[in-house]
């Protein structure tokens, strides 16, 4: 799917954009690149985690009429589809968008064989979330993402402002100094709705068949070993290398 962002989108008033530096806290620095990035084409993702939605809510405030894209992998818990459709009721400026492939889970197991999650679960994502972010990305030139360092090793050395070589487009990641306990600090203090699975264990939250609970896992624990239970793999491949 071709998402086309114009550049209108996250046009708002020519405000010179404050000074920022890889400390600046995550509201300045979303508020730098809306204002920085003001006429090339930015967009959000999200695949409504709870950093993502945080993120979400910092755009919101801003005012600024911004597009959110989403993959839905057909896969999604029911819990993320509720919460999707509160975030649209709650943040009537941003318009959300799924940009999730058009491959039905019955093609791709005609295709690939059944559950390609278990037999190749890289080709699983290639298809349901690499590709389809591939063609979103087609249409950007900035991207602004929800990752942290401390979410994971591979996560370990994002920067604030950093050249995404895979999708070819400048990756801004504002929470990347966060601690999960500070996003939750912000999620409770601005009333942000998050996925209700959060609550049951679920640290991370993905597709149904790639995320398990993690046992003893509160709302301030980040792990992503609730996600692709026996395996190595601990990215889908939009961020960081591989796939
Ligand atoms: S997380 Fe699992 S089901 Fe979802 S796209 Fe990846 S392998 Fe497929």
């Amino acid at each position: 799917m071709n998402v086309q962002v114009s550049a209108e989108c996250v046009m708002g008033g020519a405000a010179t954009p404050p000074p920022i530096c890889e400390d600046s806290a995550p509201e300045a620095l979303v508020a730098w690149a809306l204002a920085r990035f003001a006429h090339q084409r930015l967009i959000v993702t999200t695949q409504f985690g709870m950093e993502g939605c945080a993120l979400i809510d910092m755009c919101a405030r801003t005012g600024r009429p911004l597009q959110v894209i989403y993959l839905d992998t057909r896969f999604f818990f029911p819990e993320t589809y509720a919460l999707r459709d509160r975030m649209i009721e709650r943040y009537p400026n941003l318009s959300f968008v799924d940009a999730g492939t058009d491959l039905s889970p019955e093609e791709q197991a005609a295709r690939c064989g059944p559950e390609l999650w278990k037999s190749d679960p890289d080709l699983c994502c290639r298809l349901r979330k690499v590709e389809p972010m591939r063609a979103v990305m087609k249409g950007a030139d900035v991207w602004l993402t929800a990752v942290r360092r401390s979410q994971s090793a591979t996560r370990a050395n994002l920067r604030v402002v950093e050249w995404d070589w895979k999708f070819q487009v400048l990756k801004v990641n504002p929470l990347a100094s966060w601690s999960r306990e500070d996003v939750w600090r912000y999620i409770t203090a601005q009333k942000v709705p998050y996925n209700a699975l959060h609550e049951r264990g679920y640290p991370t939250i993905g597709c149904t068949h790639c995320t398990q609970p993690v046992e003893g896992a509160g709302v301030t624990d980040y792990t992503r070993s609730g996600r692709w239970n026996g395996t190595e793999k601990t990215e889908c491949g939009l961020h960081g290398g591989g796939i």
